[in-house]
């Protein structure tokens, strides 16, 4: 593991270039005592790694990633290093930060905060609220004088002529800030004028948002070595001069040691740093501070779905409109976005307003709303499919539903069409399946359609169902078969993208 002085100051601690983020521990993980567990031992393991520095605000991972670092230190006797979080979007008085930092420290088993944020400011207006008498700022500065806090620092989400301003402030030691191999250009001025003010940088989102990775082939030439994408994307962020320590949520041991390993080889492997990926239009960076939306639309899934077309758009390959929007509209489905939702956008341009990249957001939700209207990515689509597999079913007494599982419970959920479900029977061909409870039902063997009668199978999978179809109607000749989706659809409901 590297290490460097945060800030350049030999003062200051020695952090590892590589920080723990605690945003990314699996959602499933956090529900249980199980769960709690391993996402300790995954900050252990961290530790064990080198890893010194951890990030962290009260409401992160469901409000537990506090209590689970505490958690965590409590075990290793080697020194590490927190940046935990205040800001106005949950505290707004000076009383309200010291009662935070009270309970930060609580969670966190320790006495002190090394590198405490206000976090989040978004432009000038709300940087002067945060400075008001009895405000945001004089709690944290009280903290200090009471020795709960080592060094005051920020976290920016606002242009970079703001974040200069509030460098030449001299109050704040550290910043961090959302920079990656897709946006660092803007701000290399910020990085200078932070060198020159021995004020340390810490990013975020080195990965913007999941789009490096998924846009990989974009991304290839940021170093010349066999590294992965993601690994490449840490080590170019890591590069650039002036970053002190790069953050990353690691939800895995795996990840953990590749990030790791990048850090070991940070000397070696030299990055492009005139890297240029040619965008021609703003990104999401799904940082959510357009949220809420005035009628309930969630804003960030569908703009960073729309980042596919920027993205396409901005290539070299020639790529069909239908394609592009079907790769969008895949990506809002998995993300839950319904398409009544779409079609509310009364173009308030409330959000436009809170959109750290300044994203024309009502146009590009006119956009989504078109195209899904033209290529029958739309809600009337989907209801009519589920129309029709009603009708085909009409004299059924008897329905199998095939395959059961998480997708078919989906459809149902989305159909909400009990009177069709009391008339199910849920099959499965696995029989690691065969009896557990599906939908307040127990899963069935195949040979059940047999044994019980049943006339009609419904196939309700988007991927599996060619295959399913040539199994199915080879083995059930006399069953009508019906087939819930068409050769153009998308999947309605894929949540693994
Ligand atoms: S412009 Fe549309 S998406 Fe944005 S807040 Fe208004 S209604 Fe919501
Ligand atoms: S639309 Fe703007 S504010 Fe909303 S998530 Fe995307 S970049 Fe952030």
């Amino acid at each position: 593991m590297e290490y460097v002085h945060w800030a350049g100051r030999e003062d200051c601690p020695s952090v590892s270039r590589l920080g723990f983020g605690t945003t990314r521990f699996f959602q499933s993980d956090l529900n249980t005592a199980e769960g709690f567990e391993k996402c300790v031992d995954l900050v252990t393991y961290a530790i064990s790694k080198g890893i010194n520095y951890f990030d962290v605000a009260p409401t992160y991972s469901n409000g537990l990633a506090e209590k689970i670092l505490g958690e965590a230190f409590s075990h290793v006797r080697t020194p590490v290093y927190v940046a935990a979080k205040t800001g106005l979007s949950i505290d707004k008085t000076s009383d309200d930060v010291l009662r935070r930092i009270d309970s930060s420290l609580r969670l966190l088993s320790r006495d002190k905060i090394d590198f405490y944020h206000i976090w989040s400011v978004m432009d000038w207006t709300q940087y002067l609220t945060i400075c008001e008498r009895g405000g945001v700022l004089d709690g944290v500065m009280k903290a200090k004088d009471q020795k709960l806090i080592d060094h005051i620092c920020i976290s920016l989400h606002c242009d970079t002529d703001t974040v200069l301003r509030i460098l030449e402030e001299d109050i704040f030691e550290g910043i961090t800030i959302s920079l990656n191999a897709l946006n660092f250009r803007k701000w290399l001025q910020v990085l200078e004028k932070a060198r020159e003010k021995h004020i340390a940088v810490v990013t975020m989102n080195s990965l913007a948002g999941g789009m490096i990775p998924q846009y990989k082939h974009l991304f290839e030439n940021l170093d010349r070595s066999n590294d992965s994408v993601p690994q490449k994307a840490l080590r170019f962020v890591s590069q650039l001069p002036g970053i002190h320590v790069a953050l990353s949520g690691m939800p895995t041991r795996e990840i953990i040691h590749e990030n790791c390993t990048v850090m070991d080889s940070i000397h070696d492997v030299k990055s492009d740093l005139n890297f240029e990926l040619p965008v021609k239009e703003r990104m999401c960076s799904g940082c959510g501070y357009c949220s809420p939306c005035t009628v309930g639309i969630p804003i960030s899934a569908c703009m960073q779905s729309y980042n596919h077309k920027v993205l396409v758009e901005s290539g070299d390959k020639i790529i069909s409109e239908q394609t592009v929007a079907n790769d969008i509209f895949t990506r809002i489905r998995a993300n839950g976005v319904i398409f009544p939702e779409l079609s509310q956008c009364i173009s308030c341009r409330i959000c436009e307003k809170r959109c750290t990249q300044k994203i024309n957001i009502s146009e590009r939700m006119k956009w989504l709303l078109l195209t899904s209207k033209k290529y029958g990515y739309d809600n009337e689509t989907m209801l009519n499919r589920l129309h029709n597999v009603e009708e085909k079913c009409r004299d059924s007494q008897r329905i199998a539903i095939w395959p059961a599982a998480d997708y078919a419970s989906r459809v149902l959920d989305y159909w909400k069409n009990p009177e069709f479900e009391r008339r199910c029977v849920f099959i499965n061909s696995s029989p690691a399946m065969w009896g557990k409870k599906f939908r307040d039902k127990t899963i069935e063997k195949p040979d059940t359609i047999i044994k019980k009668g049943i006339d009609t199978i419904v196939i309700m999978h988007h991927r599996l169902q060619c295959s399913i179809y040539d199994e199915v109607s080879k083995t059930y000749k006399n069953c009508k078969i019906v087939c819930l989706h068409e050769d153009s659809d998308i999947d309605w409901f894929n949540r693994m993208i």
